[in-house]
């Protein structure tokens, strides 16, 4: 939805009172404006990525031990549940996204959490719920698939000196190949009842979902990695290229984070048009000329807010007070760092463990039947 950039100064009342003032002359946006504007330096230290990336090393860490846990209890069902014993990681599911969907859709149906993957499905709905709260936080803080994006499209700076936007002419339509994605799996997921989720969760393709998932990358032919060797170079050239243009999840992040009332806002008053909020945007949103940052392509990483030279001239905050003092219209609005890092832990473990505690953590399926699922787990289709 276009918005207005000129809107924040009707909202916002009166200037700010400035802590140290410096009076510059800039070039006007247009002949209107005054050629005037206060700058109220940055004096606080920022941050928001030193946190996003302690968060995202955790996730990773995290993800690399379930995968490991993961790998070793499919080799021990795999020599017939003999050698060292591992139990199955319920924490896997989270790469289940799909089976998240269906299971929620099942227990939206029925009130009844499933047997087969609740995991998935907790998962799946602390995800949602901190996009509802923070954006698509979960896609710049947590996902490791974002993590790497990102760590490729920093690879990529430093080997070709910058990244490249694609033409608005490519890039919008290519945006839309992710809803397109997420459309189909909804209407797929929305085509089967209750009962038929329940009925297909207890296939024996539905309960190896993640060997299936597993098998895909350790019996990937050709097509398969050079699709993914494509991805790597496509994420090194263009910033966020998976999750931009193809990740079905981060659409679906996307949607539900417009109703997030925590948004990027730009105080207008403050702001001196210098642009590095927009330059650092990686999902090339025009922060600079936005009252705040509506796009579901924001994936909340706070480096735009990071970036801006101004004290609280960029914010991540629910919508101001209408108070004319600067200081109580923000008081309580602003998802600093250290709270939205909280937060999202708070979401994450309160809904393992509620998951844990009520006994819908595990799936329970009998070892032997475990055994014959997994060393047969080729023959299963759908
Ligand atoms: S607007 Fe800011 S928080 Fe949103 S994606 Fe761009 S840089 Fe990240
Ligand atoms: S970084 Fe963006 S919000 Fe901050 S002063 Fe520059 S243009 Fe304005």
């Amino acid at each position: 939805m276009p918005e207005n950039p000129h809107s924040a100064h009707r909202k916002c009342g009166a200037p700010d009172v400035p802590e140290s003032v410096i009076v510059v002359s800039r070039p006007p946006r247009n002949a209107s404006l005054d050629t005037k504007k206060k700058i109220n330096r940055r004096t606080t230290r920022e941050y928001s990525q030193r946190f996003r990336h302690a968060a995202q090393m955790i996730f990773m860490a995290l993800n690399v031990y379930l995968g490991t846990q993961f790998y070793l209890w499919v080799r021990y069902l795999e020599h017939g549940g003999h050698g060292i014993q591992v139990s199955r990681p319920p924490g896997i599911e989270g790469w289940l996204p799909i089976v998240g969907l269906m299971n929620t859709a099942y227990f939206v149906a029925t009130g009844r959490v499933p047997a087969i993957h609740p995991a998935a499905m907790f998962l799946f709905m602390a995800f949602v719920l901190i996009s509802l709260l923070f954006k698509r936080a979960f896609c710049s803080w947590l996902c490791p698939i974002g993590t790497v994006s990102e760590w490729l499209w920093r690879a990529g700076t430093r080997l070709f000196g910058r990244t490249f936007r694609l033409a608005p002419w490519i890039d919008i339509p290519l945006r839309g190949t992710k809803y397109l994605v997420l459309g189909f799996f909804v209407f797929s997921v929305g085509a089967l009842s209750a009962a038929g989720i329940r009925a297909f969760m207890h296939t024996p393709f539905g309960l190896v979902a993640d060997v299936k998932l597993l098998d895909f990358f350790r019996e990937a032919g050709l097509p398969v990695i050079e699709t993914l060797a494509a991805l790597v170079v496509l994420s090194m050239v263009v910033q966020n290229f998976w999750c931009r243009y193809l990740c079905p999840y981060g659409a679906l992040m996307g949607i539900v984070s417009l109703l997030s009332p925590l948004k990027v806002r730009r105080d207008a008053q403050r702001c001196i048009d210098c642009g590095k909020c927009a330059r650092a945007c990686p999902s090339g949103l025009a922060v600079d000329r936005l009252p705040q940052v509506r796009s579901p392509e924001c994936i909340a990483c706070m480096r735009c807010v990071a970036s801006c030279p101004v004290e609280r001239g960029l914010q991540f905050a629910a919508a101001p007070r209408n108070a004319v003092d600067p200081a109580l219209r923000w008081r309580g609005r602003v998802a600093g760092p250290a709270t939205t890092a909280a937060a999202i832990t708070i979401v994450f473990v309160g809904m393992v463990l509620v998951a844990q505690a009520t006994g819908h953590w595990q799936t329970h399926v009998l070892q032997r039947i475990e055994v014959e699922l997994v060393r047969h787990a080729d023959a299963w289709t759908h």
